[in-house]
């Protein structure tokens, strides 16, 4: 049974986006990001499909969890580090390897008594975002407090996080390249610097580990280039179907506050998607969808489970017909966040359980 919304996840198209940057980066390995969710592509399945990865990387700590109890036995990386006496155990009795970017979670491993050593783990150093990260003056002291723990085995890679990758030629990335080039000079270990942007803009910023996240599902980071020009193949469509059809006379209004109002006859779609599922209440008025391969405009408001659609130019179309409403040539979803004034992250990673995940190959 077909049941919708449903969000497509070409499990081939991931395939090939990894075996993409494998060749743009042949002597980085990869940490394939698949926080929120997988960006809201399904984790487990997305860590499955990845395979090929070299390590995976999560944000927090359950969403490491939720990947080991589904049996992926590769290193996680948890990017924000564990927060507590318990979430360090947690993460030791799980096998995940956290980021240590702050000192209260350095005071945590001497507070803690853990069943099996970490491995694999990471310390996040400030090199110009200011988010998370140790300033390179504390970063001697971190990185000795890491390297003699006795619940820590093996190296300490560094990382650090660029702030406007998806700017290309900015003048504030090469500074945050010079800062890790200065720690890579202190401590010769493995280093991980560049996320999506900078694997595709920035080869001097590769490194030993790159961690790819929004190209892998095939999504373009920058404003200015789809995903096709830069050899990426888009891994979900989202539909969902039309459950109703009506004419509205000229002047009626459609839908809450009555914001789109009829100029004239018009034949009026109701599409089972709304913000309940994740689509973004942004694209109220402004948004399209694809219908049978055209364009067609989102009219009134983003309702819960609902959105309306203007079919007035359409003539064979039908209750129970598939919409799309991002994910194929018509409507990327690049373009649809642009209409929605915000990014492709958002919109991928806002579709909740609501929606059924359907994974292809091909
Ligand atoms: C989310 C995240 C990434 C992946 O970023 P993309 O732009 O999706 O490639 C990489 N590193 C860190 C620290 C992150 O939080």
């Amino acid at each position: 049974m077909q049941t919708y919304p449903i969000a497509t996840i070409d499990l081939a198209a991931l395939k090939h986006n990894l075996s993409e940057l494998k060749q743009l980066a042949p002597n980085s390995n990869i940490m394939s990001v698949i926080k929120a969710n997988g960006y809201g592509h399904g984790a487990v399945e997305m860590a499955h499909a990845l395979e090929g990865s070299d390590a995976f990387a999560v944000a927090r700590l359950a969403e490491g969890v939720q990947l080991r109890e589904a049996g992926i036995s590769k290193a996680i990386v948890l990017l924000e580090g564990v927060h507590s006496v318990e979430e360090l155990q947690h993460a030791a009795q799980y096998q995940l390897s956290p980021v240590f970017h702050h000192f209260s979670q350095l005071e945590l491993l001497q507070q803690t008594q853990i069943s099996k050593p970490l491995q694999f783990c990471w310390l996040m150093i400030e090199t110009g975002m200011h988010r998370l990260g140790i300033s390179l003056d504390d970063c001697q002291h971190a990185f000795e407090v890491l390297s003699n723990s006795s619940l820590i085995e093996g190296d300490i890679g560094l990382m650090s996080h660029f702030a406007n990758s998806d700017s290309v030629g900015d003048e504030r990335n090469l500074q945050q390249l010079q800062q890790i080039h200065y720690a890579k000079n202190l401590y010769s270990t493995q280093i991980s610097m560049a996320n999506s942007a900078a694997i595709l803009s920035m080869a001097d910023s590769h490194f030993e580990w790159l961690r790819p996240g929004l190209v892998l599902y095939g999504i373009s980071p920058f404003d200015d280039k789809t995903a096709a020009d830069l050899g990426l193949k888009p891994v979900m469509k989202l539909s969902a179907q039309i459950v109703s059809i009506k004419e509205v006379k000229k002047g009626e209004q459609v839908g809450y506050g009555g914001e789109w109002q009829a100029t004239n006859v018009s034949k009026i779609g109701t599409v089972d998607i709304g913000y309940g599922d994740g689509y973004s209440r942004q694209l109220s008025n402004v948004g399209h969808v694809s219908v049978n391969g055209q364009k067609v405009a989102v009219i009134g408001r983003v309702s819960m489970d609902m959105i309306c659609i203007d079919l007035s130019t359409m003539e064979h179309v039908e209750v129970g017909q598939e919409v799309v409403l991002w994910g194929d040539d018509e409507l990327p979803v690049e373009a649809v966040a642009a209409q929605a004034n915000t990014i492709p992250y958002e919109l991928v990673c806002q579709l909740n359980e609501r929606v059924a995940r359907q994974y292809i190959n091909g």
